[in-house]
Order: C-alpha cells, then sequence, then structure tokens
C-alpha cells in the first residue's frame, strides 16, 4: 500500500484531536515528500544530523519533532527550527535548550520524557526524578523553555494490559503535574505516547500525539 494510502487509513482511526508525528528517520527525502503531499505535516526525527539535513532539503512548513535520546552539544543545531522536543530528561539539557533558545530568541517547545517502561534504558525521567525536578522550580528559570507536557514509551511486549497500565501511569502523571504546576498554563497539554504496535492502547488512554513510523513508510 502505498504511504498515502496508510496516512489516509491512519486518519480514518486517529480522531481528529490527537496529532499524528509520522516518523521518518531513516526514510528518505522522496518518501517524506509522498506523505508531505498526502497533506501530513508533522514529522519525528531521532538524529539530529539527519534532520538538520532533512529541514534544510525540505518544505519550510514542515514541522520537526526531535524523538531521540539528545545530547547537550547538539541541541544548537535543532534549536533554530526544531517544533517540539519530545525528550528532555535532564536538568543539564534543559539549561542547554534554554541557552539555545535564547540565543534564537525563540522558546523552545519541549515534553519531559519519562521512563514508564520495564526495559533498562538510559532516557526518560523516572516518575521520582520527574516530581524532584518540577518541585525543585528550576525550569522556572528558564524563559525559553516552554514545558508542554510529557512523552512516554511503553514495554515492547505483547501483554496489552501490562502497556495499558503504563500509559494510564502517563495519563495520571500528566494529570497531577497539570493541576500542581500548570493549571493556568494552556500550553501543558500534550502526552505524547503510542507508536505502530500500541497507539490505539495510547489514544484510548489519553495521547494526544501518536508517532507512527513503520506503519506509514514500513520497515526502516
Ligand atoms: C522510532 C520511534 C518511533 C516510531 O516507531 P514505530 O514502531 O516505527 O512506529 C516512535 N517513538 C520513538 C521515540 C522512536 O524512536
Amino acid at each position: 500500500m502505498s504511504i498515502r494510502l496508510k496516512i489516509e487509513e491512519l486518519r480514518e482511526i486517529v480522531p481528529s484531536e490527537v496529532k499524528i508525528a509520522a516518523v521518518s528517520k531513516f526514510h528518505s527525502n522522496d518518501e517524506i515528500m509522498e506523505a508531505y503531499n498526502a497533506g501530513q505535516r508533522i514529522f519525528g526525527e531521532s538524529r539530529v544530523q539527519e534532520v538538520v539535513q532533512k529541514q534544510q532539503e525540505l518544505p519550510k512548513d514542515i514541522e520537526w519533532h526531535f524523538i531521540g535520546n539528545l545530547q547537550r552539544n547538539k541541541v544548537k543545531q535543532i534549536a533554530p527550527f526544531v517544533s517540539l522536543i519530545h525528550s528532555m530528561d535532564s536538568e543539564r539539557l534543559m539549561r542547554e535548550i534554554e541557552k539555545q533558545g535564547s540565543a534564537n530568541n525563540r522558546a523552545i517547545p519541549c515534553l519531559l520524557q519519562i521512563h514508564i517502561a520495564d526495559e533498562d534504558t538510559k532516557s526518560g525521567f523516572s516518575l521520582e526524578e520527574c516530581r524532584r525536578f518540577l518541585s525543585e522550580g528550576k525550569w522556572r528559570e528558564c524563559s525559553h523553555v516552554k514545558i508542554s507536557g510529557l512523552m512516554g514509551m511503553a514495554t515492547f511486549t505483547e501483554d496489552e494490559d501490562k502497556v495499558r497500565k503504563e500509559f494510564d501511569q502517563l495519563k495520571l502523571l500528566f494529570d497531577e503535574f497539570k493541576d500542581a504546576y500548570f493549571k493556568k498554563d494552556p500550553d501543558f497539554k500534550e502526552i505524547s505516547m503510542g507508536m505502530t504496535g500500541d497507539y490505539q492502547l495510547a489514544i484510548e488512554a489519553g495521547s494526544t500525539i501518536v508517532r507512527i513510523g513503520t506503519l506509514i513508510f514500513g520497515d526502516r
């Protein structure tokens, strides 16, 4: 099936208020343009060098979302154009985004990445770390970092109950933070969860952005 048809099919399944980030990492400009010509405007990338090159070559109305592990020394390269960083997971990274946002005269929208899965990875705040991060309040000094919600990845498993529980946990954490810190901030509104294998469960749990690669573009 063509990329256009995949996107059209997905749009019928995904509620209109849920955004679709088409994860185009490792895929070519031609493939991205096929999605673009089907109306897709949000693309997700996980490597700095790749997104910088694609941003230069492709239409300027594309919203580039950075979804991968982000090294501090590379923030500078994406700061001028990135629409949303899904993977802010430390105070040190926040400080660098603040610096580069300031240098570019913009507030960069960022999600706090939370480690909800069972799997061992280095990325993401634990729930407790993130609670501490917000209660310490250093983020309030960073006017060029716009904290816009949370992101999480569920465990890669066939066990739907487990995945559902992890997504529910992220939604509960979002509600907790919204209530405690962002009640009057309309920009704190995103819950980025759900990929090709689990996006329907994520939507049921309250996702506002699904990040979908394989289903749209095929295998990487
Ligand atoms: C690659 C990637 C995706 C997309 O995964 P698919 O299973 O291909 O849909 C989503 N989120 C993150 C963080 C990724 O790295």
